[in-house]
């Protein structure tokens, strides 16, 4: 049975080794933090003693870790012990200019790479559904993504080493802007005299529907399922939502182009952290535009 090596067994990582356990794949996972180690051994991942021994015997090795600080210190790390003909996917939400690092530190070593950052959260890990953005050799993509599929319900080929990276941070942009303005909506609809359900009813069959507003509505009512309904207990952080805008910020400027969008929900998202909410779910920015509607 072919070993898959996993470093990184935090909120996502630990439920997608164990979906690879589940689809019948021996696991060898390492995380620094011992409680995500015991979590995920208890999930049928066998646990390395260092990063390095999880990927000496590994055919393909999965990297799923905060940053891209810790991406290029881990694969330094092990891509020296790596078996010849190995695969290695980062899974990581980084900046295109680390992910691009990445792959040419593991071609350096003879080592093919994919970078695929996905989208759907701790849920779509729990539950395999997660949609993967994939950069790399069409050769390495074809090699992935039957490990990715046991993970994931949708995994898409973006292109070059780093595309899956620049497919997720446009992704996460536009989402983003567009709950900061279904929030703002909310709130002018609210001051106007409109009810919840009177504007999503118009605004979710009319030109303003889209997917902050019919999936993960900030409002409580007409969606059940959104964190709105839950007290905005995280989903999706507005921490991440905000290291994300932050990424697509930085590679906006790396490329002068202009998102002037991106950037002020970017900084919408900041004060709303440094405020103390980091924690919450990103859709309870409506809270904070509506405190600021009371300012004035
Ligand atoms: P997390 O902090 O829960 O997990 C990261 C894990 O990496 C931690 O357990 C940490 O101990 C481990 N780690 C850090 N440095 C290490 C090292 N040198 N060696 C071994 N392990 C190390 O974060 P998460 O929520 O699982 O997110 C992981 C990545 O997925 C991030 O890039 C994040 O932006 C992205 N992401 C998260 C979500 C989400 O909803 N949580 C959704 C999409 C994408």
């Amino acid at each position: 049975m072919p070993t898959i090596g996993f470093i990184g067994l935090g909120n996502m990582g630990a439920p997608m080794a164990a979906n690879l356990v589940k689809s019948g794949e021996r696991v060898v996972g390492f995380d620094l933090v011992p409680a995500s180690r015991q979590a995920a051994a208890a999930a049928g991942v066998e646990i390395a003693a260092s990063a390095k021994r999880s990927v000496a015997d590994a055919e393909i090795v999965v990297s799923m870790l905060p940053a891209g600080e810790h991406v290029l210190s881990v694969w330094t790390d092990v891509l020296p012990a790596a078996k010849k003909g190995a695969l290695f996917i980062d899974c990581s939400t980084i900046d295109v200019a680390s992910a691009r690092k990445a792959h040419a530190l593991a071609a350096g070593r003879g080592v093919a790479s994919l970078d695929a950052p996905v989208s759907g959260g701790v849920g779509g890990a729990k539950a395999a559904t997660l949609t993967f953005m994939v950069g790399g050799a069409a050769d390495a993509f074809a090699r992935g993504k039957p490990l990715l599929e046991r993970m994931g319900k949708r995994v898409v080929h973006c292109g070059e080493a780093g595309n899956g990276q620049a497919a997720k941070i446009c992704n996460n942009m536009i989402l983003g802007v567009s709950m900061i303005a279904v929030s703002e909506a909310f709130v002018l609809g609210e001051k106007l005299g409109l009810s919840h359900q009177a504007l999503f009813d118009v605004a979710s069959a009319s030109s303003g529907q889209c997917w902050s507003l019919t999936s993960y509505c900030p409002v409580p009512g007409p969606v059940p399922a959104s964190p709105a309904n839950n007290g905005y207990k995280a989903g999706f952080a507005a921490a991440l939502m905000l290291k994300d805008l932050n990424l697509a910020r930085e590679a906006a400027q790396s490329v002068k182009a202009a998102t002037a969008l991106g950037a002020h929900a970017a900084e919408i998202y900041q004060h709303f952290a440094q405020a103390g909410h980091a924690a919450f779910d990103f859709s309870a920015i409506i809270n904070f535009v509506r405190e600021r509607s009371a300012n004035r």
